[in-house]
């Protein structure tokens, strides 16, 4: 009897193990090969292109990130423990992994190997291992020094990768800058209150700048199928894509 419990254990184990599944990931094609983004938790998401991976604000944990190739470059946006996460960014790169950062994120990486830190200021642009980069602004609205986000404190990053523009909004609300991005294919945009913005203002921003693909992400507790009805109502030609970042047993 004690033997058929063992085994039933086991076997539960296993059961939760395939449960705890992140989203499928996508596969767009870019000018080099084709490009996969997988999401994997509230704001962490991994971009990978040939043999080149990209991971952007990885936290809550190294499990999560298992099985995923290892990151050559990392990005992060803010000082939020939901975007920097420094054990579990000890615990995911390796010797050559570079991390792009703002400055106030490079201040709290003291031990880190300062040749593989580039630091980013918004409006910074640098190529690395051809990857474009550029730093945009992230902030709440209106400006205060109060704000969960002040202005040039963190960085939305804009990538160019095989002749695509991906778009990665931080946390921030529908700022100006936001509104006027030009050319951008793939766009991550955040939405959830206090922190950023709710679902009518992403819905409102993403239709001012037109992305071609849209990922709502960062979205706990928000109707991202009211977001989705919103951009569709606005613009059908933008593919809004709803994809699970909180999956239950990650
Ligand atoms: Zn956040």
């Amino acid at each position: 009897m004690k033997k058929y419990n063992i085994l039933a254990f086991a076997f539960c184990l296993i059961a939760a193990g395939s449960h705890a599944q992140r989203s499928a990931a996508d596969v767009v094609p870019t000018s080099m090969g084709p490009l996969t983004i997988q999401p994997v938790m509230h704001a962490s998401l991994v971009l990978s292109l040939k043999s080149f991976v990209i991971y952007a604000d990885p936290s809550g944990g190294a499990a999560k990130f298992k099985g995923l190739p290892a990151p050559d470059m990392i990005l992060i946006t803010d000082i939020h423990g939901d975007h920097f996460d420094s054990s579990t960014l000890a615990a995911i790169k390796t010797e050559k992994t570079i991390l792009v950062v703002p400055q106030v994120v490079a201040d709290k990486l003291t031990a880190f190997d300062k040749s593989k830190l580039v630091i980013l200021k918004n409006g910074d642009h640098v190529t690395q291992s051809d990857v474009s980069i550029t730093a945009v602004p992230m902030y709440n609205l209106p400006e205060s020094p109060t704000a969960k986000h002040t202005k040039g404190r963190g960085n939305g990053y804009i990538l160019g990768i095989g002749g695509k523009n991906i778009y990665l909004s931080g946390d921030t609300q529908g700022i100006p800058e936001m509104r006027a991005l030009k050319n951008i294919d793939i766009a991550f945009v955040c939405m959830n209150l206090p922190y950023t913005m709710d679902v009518n203002e992403a819905a409102d921003a993403v239709l001012a700048f037109q992305p071609k693909i849209v990922y709502p992400y960062h979205y706990r507790g928000q109707d991202i199928h009211q977001f989705q009805k919103l951009v569709d109502a606005g613009n059908k030609g933008i593919d809004v894509r709803l994809r699970e970042w909180y999956p239950a047993n990650l």
